[in-house]
Formats: structure tokens, sequence, C-alpha cells
């Protein structure tokens, strides 16, 4: 690209690059939660792990790690080979679906994850037979397969509608599509949140109300109740079918907003531990986090799309293929995948402040730092978790503080009430 027209193209993609990472750090600070996090104090691992402990942790992350950086660079590599239209027999192939513009790129969306799944699926069947080796995964490989296939049906259907739905606005809008594509995003979003719990999780898992008896529920309740939160409803999961580690989490909005107990953890923890965890959902709960997921989400769409746009027209304008037609899908999705990379980290950003703000809700709501630390204590031995990963990692990828932090700031609370005085 030395001619002005494509060094024009470039700033454009550039520029574009840097307005989308602006505005969703600015999303961020806008969106953080009101309550500030307790800032957590330094404690070592070695007082909450042993070596052993460590030592695992580390291994397991490291190894996950560079599984899913292989994942990544596999799609990557089919990514951007489609987006410069090879081969050539794909592009041939591409073109002809441009016959029926819309209808073919359904079919060229669904092809494309499709494609996606499968050059990912050495690295994904590597991470699996890790976890099954590391005591996290309790599935047997044909059962893992099985969802995968579930997924990968799911994954195609919804890239067949993205794809078909992309190039209609682009057809319609030319170069604005962007703008109506935000108003799709954002509505479908918000639907997608509506009915997932409904819809999709029960294709994966079974979700049983806790009964109206149940100790577990009346505990769940007083809780909320102490809380001032409206919980929606409790359900427990059967996620030991899949994995043994423990976890909670709430999911839905409006009517159905729910809270989510694992079964192993309805089964493996004692009352303070499971205080402590639904202390934290209900943070989630009266913090409206699902809510302000979606906000972030409807925040960053516009300079995401737009970027993908501005990406998928230099790339277009290259390759020389339509651009407003199926062939010109991979040189799009390229983007969207750039952009969804990208924002991901300001997204992740945003996860942790909202976990830290739920753990210190938690601390405030139970007055139980103790419990708070098992509990962490044990969902990092459940998950094989390395407590304290290297400050870049957790930077880009992790959707929690690291474990040492979180118990840090369990620390601090209990120093902080501790001088402080009674009244
Ligand atoms: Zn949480």
């Amino acid at each position: 690209m030395t001619n002005p027209s494509g060094r024009r193209r470039v700033v454009r993609v550039g520029t574009a690059a840097v307005a989308m990472v602006l505005v969703a750090e600015a999303a961020v600070w806008l969106l953080r939660p009101r309550e500030r996090p307790i800032e957590p104090a330094p404690v070592s691992e070695g007082q909450y792990f042993t070596q052993a402990q460590i030592d695992r942790g580390r291994t397991y992350g490291d190894g996950q790690l560079w599984l899913f950086l292989a994942v990544l660079g596999a799609q990557g590599a089919v990514l951007v080979t489609l987006a410069l239209g090879r081969p050539a027999a794909v592009r041939r192939g591409l073109e002809r679906l441009g016959a029926r513009p819309v209808l073919g790129a359904a079919a060229a969306g669904a092809g494309l994850s499709v494609a996606l799944g499968v050059a990912a699926l050495p690295a994904s069947i590597a991470a699996h037979q890790r976890a099954v080796d590391y005591g996290i995964s309790t599935q047997s490989f044909g059962s893992w397969l099985a969802d995968v296939g579930k997924s990968a049906a799911i994954g195609a259907a919804l890239s067949a509608a993205g794809g078909a739905l992309l190039i209609a606005l682009v057809r319609r809008f030319s170069r604005r599509w962007w703008l109506p594509g935000t108003v799709a995003v954002g509505a479908i979003a918000v639907v997608f949140v509506w009915l997932a719990p409904v819809v999709l999780a029960p294709l994966f898992n079974k979700f049983t109300p806790l009964p109206a008896g149940s100790k577990a529920r009346a505990q769940v309740l007083r809780l909320a109740r102490h809380a001032g939160v409206d919980v929606g409803q409790v359900y427990r999961v059967n996620a030991s079918r899949r994995v043994r580690s423990l976890n909670a989490y709430v999911d839905g909005i409006g009517s159905t907003r729910r809270v989510v107990l694992y079964d192993n953890l309805l089964r493996r923890t004692n009352r303070p531990e499971l205080r402590s965890i639904v202390a934290h959902e209900l943070g989630h709960v009266k913090h409206d986090d699902v809510p302000r997921g979606l906000a972030f989400l409807i925040l960053v769409t516009p300079l995401g799309l737009l970027f993908t746009s501005e990406l998928g027209r230099a790339l277009v304008w290259r390759t020389g293929v339509n651009p407003r037609g199926p062939a010109a899908l991979p040189a799009y999705m390229l983007g969207l995948a750039i952009a969804a990379l990208v924002l991901g980290v300001p997204g992740n950003q945003l996860s942790r402040h909202v976990e830290a703000s739920a753990d210190t809700f938690a601390l405030r709501l139970t007055h139980d730092p103790k419990a708070l630390i098992q509990v962490q204590r044990r969902l990092a031995l459940s998950s094989v978790a390395n407590p304290d990963p290297p400050g870049i990692v957790t930077a880009l990828i992790g959707t929690h503080p690291s474990t040492i932090d979180r118990i840090g700031a369990a620390v601090a609370y209990e120093r902080e009430t501790a001088t402080a005085p009674s009244h």
C-alpha cells in the first residue's frame, strides 16, 4: 500500500483503532462501581498455599495459557488468510455466493464459524485433556466432544444470522452501516442476556430451583433480605457433571434474573463459606452488574464497528472482492475479531473492578473475612489456579482480581475492623 489512497486507508484504520481504545477506557471509568473496593493488603501466597499447590497452579495455568495462544494463533491464521482473498478456490466459492448476497453471507458466516472451530480443535482437545489430568474436569472425551458439537452448531447459526445482517446493512447503508449496526448489536445483546439463561444454558446443564424448604434457599433469602436485594430466582446447576470446581454466578435481566449455585458448592462448602459466596453474588445483583456489562458493550460497539468497517474496507480494497457481497465477510470478520480481542482488555479491567467491589460488598454484609479467605483458597485449589499470576496476565485476560489480591482485600478488611472503634 504505497499509493496515497492506500496510505489514507491505513491512517483511517489506525485512527479508528485509537479512538476505539480511548472510548473503551472512558467507558471503564464511567461504569466503575461507585462502591470503592477495599485496597488489598500485601500478603504472600506462601501464607495460604503450600509450595506444591503453588507450583501445580503455575504449571497448569502456564500450559493452558499457551494452548489459549495456540487457539488464537490458529484462528488468526485462518481469518487473515481468508481476509486476504486466499486460497483462490475459497475466494471463488464466496464470490459465487454473491448471486444471492444476503443468503450467501449467511452461508459464508456459518462456514467461517465452522472453519474457526476446526482450527481451534487440536489445542482445545489438549486443554480438555489437561483439565482432566489435573482433576478439574470430570467429563469423558465423548461427552466433551458432544458439548463442542452443540456449541459449534449454535455458533454457526448465530454466525449465519450475523453474516446476513452485516451484509444486508452494508448493502442498505453503505459505509455508514456501523450506525444501524450498533443499534442492532445493542438490541440483540439485551434479548440475548434476557433469554440465554432460559434458552441456551439449559441446552448444556440442568437447572433446578432450590426447593422451598431447603436450608440453602432460606439462607440465600435471609441474606438477600438483610442486604435489601431482590435476588429474583435461586437455582442449582448440575455442574458436577463436568467439573469439580466450586462456583456461583448471576445472570439474566428482568424476568430471567437469577442467582445460580453449582451443586459442588452446595455439597462441599460449610455455612460461612456458602454465605460468603452468596453475599458476593448478591453484591452483583445490588450493583446491577449484568446491566452494567450490557452498558459497556453498548458504549464500545459504535467504534468497534467503525474500526471493523475501516479495516474491512481497506482489506477489500486490497483484494478487489465485492465489498457488498459474501466475499467481503472474512475481511469484516477479521476486523470484528481484532476489535473483540482489543476491547476484551478494557472489558476485563471493568470486570476486575466489578468483582473487587462485589467482594467488598460481601465483606461488609457478612463481616466474615476468614470465610472469604477460606473460599478464595478453595476456589483456587478446586480450579488449580495460580494464586499470584504475573501482573501482565491478569491485566490482559483476568476477569477477576488474582486470588492473592482477593485474600489481601479480606485481610485489609480484617485489620480495618479490628482497629476501628466499636459502636
Ligand atoms: Zn463475581
